[in-house]
């Protein structure tokens, strides 16, 4: 990233983390993917139940991977399940979910849509801990911005990742379509941590994901 942009792009991850942490939430900034993943081994305990919400940034940084082949914890693998509604079910019970957002606003909102309501719901209730990992690319200034970008970038994107037959994969942007395969049935602005720091954001100061 260039030096002037991350400059500038530093001062708004620094106003996000302030604005975070008034609602509760927990956030650190890092440098990079390399960085967020030594954090995210130092936070996941051995003997931890771990899950994840689907998630693009999670595979590109190698969360993914580490989970696979860490023989530390036990890891509710929703993409290897025969069933995955099931590892969805017990991933309420799990001291650790990883997840990423569909947006960060810059006066500290997670906002997100859903098709399951699996991620969300265990964003807002149930395991004990949320990591939600994201790239500078997902903040925004405020939550029209992320539903703008949610409509435009993340969710049309997603849907061509998922080989989903939504309008949004022809038009490049929300049709606000009815179809049984969108990925937009549930749409959620988490604005506190209910609970303080149960929801911890690394944000990365570099892009990830959709
Ligand atoms: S509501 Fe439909 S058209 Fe809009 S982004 Fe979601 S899946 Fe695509």
């Amino acid at each position: 990233m260039d030096n002037n942009m991350k400059s500038i792009l530093k001062i708004h991850a620094e106003q996000t983390k302030k604005n975070l942490e008034d609602r509760q939430f927990e956030c650190t900034i890092v440098e990079d993917e390399k960085e967020a993943l030594e954090l995210i081994k130092s936070m996941v305990k051995v003997n931890d139940v771990v899950s994840v919400g689907g998630s693009q940034t999670l595979f590109e940084t190698g969360v993914i991977e580490w989970l696979e082949n860490n023989q530390d914890i036990t890891y509710l693998d929703r993409y290897h399940a025969e069933d995955p509604h099931q590892v969805f079910h017990s991933a309420f019970n799990a001291d650790v979910y990883l997840t990423s957002t569909n947006a960060l606003t810059m006066d500290g909102k997670l906002v997100n849509v859903d098709g399951n309501g699996n991620r969300v719901a265990a964003m807002i209730y149930g395991p004990k801990k949320v990591i939600v990992l994201t790239g500078i690319n997902k903040l925004v200034k405020d939550e029209a911005a992320a539903v703008e970008r949610i409509k435009t970038i993340a969710a049309p994107i997603n849907c061509v990742r998922l080989n989903k037959q939504t309008p949004c994969t022809k038009t490049g942007h929300c049709m606000d379509c009815l179809s049984a395969s969108r990925i937009c049935a549930s749409s959620v602005t988490q604005t506190r941590s209910q609970t303080k720091g149960r929801i911890h954001v690394i944000l990365m100061m570099q892009e990830a994901g959709y």
